[in-house]
């Protein structure tokens, strides 16, 4: 069975985030066609935009997977909707439960309305490539470059790193 090797960006910043994040990372593993195979630790990160808002929780799950990328989204925005994710504020980077973002998947160049991969604002997300670095330190990306480039070529970033996620 063909399988692609998947980089998944986990955000919340409204609610229990920590936890939040790290049971997302477990729903994850559990979606059919799925294996979890690495997991950042959780990192805090300041909101960045216009719009005021608490601090996100951040993390990054790699996964190896059978699914089609179409099927994958729409497996991460059903474990979304399980998290109420609030969308009743239609505003890009408002704040929210639960956000899942297809960061890779596989070398795939995806351009269509419903999903664009790579994801277009991870090169400039310290918030997703500090955590693939943990995960993958010698990842190299077609088209971009080593993920250890990316990093030290990232816009700068208020975060930390908090405790691993597991268990
Ligand atoms: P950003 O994508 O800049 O982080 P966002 O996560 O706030 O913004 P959402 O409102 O969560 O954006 O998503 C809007 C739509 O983006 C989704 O319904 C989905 O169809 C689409 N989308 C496109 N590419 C991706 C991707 N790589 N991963 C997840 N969703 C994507
Ligand atoms: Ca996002
Ligand atoms: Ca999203």
């Amino acid at each position: 069975m063909l399988t692609e090797h998947v980089y998944v960006a986990i955000g919340s910043n409204i609610g229990d985030s920590a936890t939040i994040v790290a049971q997302a990372m477990e729903a994850i593993g559990h979606i059919r066609g799925c294996e979890l195979r690495g997991r950042s630790s959780l990192y805090r990160s300041a909101a960045v935009g216009d719009i005021p808002q608490g601090d996100y929780i951040n993390a990054v799950a790699r996964l190896d997977t059978e699914l089609q990328p179409l099927d994958l989204l729409l497996e991460l925005q059903a474990i979304e909707h399980a998290y109420y994710r609030n969308r009743e504020d239609e505003r890009r980077w408002a704040p929210r439960t639960l956000d899942l973002d297809i960061v890779l998947f596989g070398n795939h160049r995806i351009n269509d309305s419903h999903l664009v991969i790579p994801h277009p604002e991870f090169v400039n997300r310290r918030f997703v490539l500090e955590p693939m670095l943990e995960i993958n330190g010698d990842l190299y990306i077609p088209g971009y470059g080593s993920l250890k480039y990316l990093v030290n070529q990232a816009p700068a970033l208020e975060m930390e790193k908090l405790a691993s996620s597991h268990g």
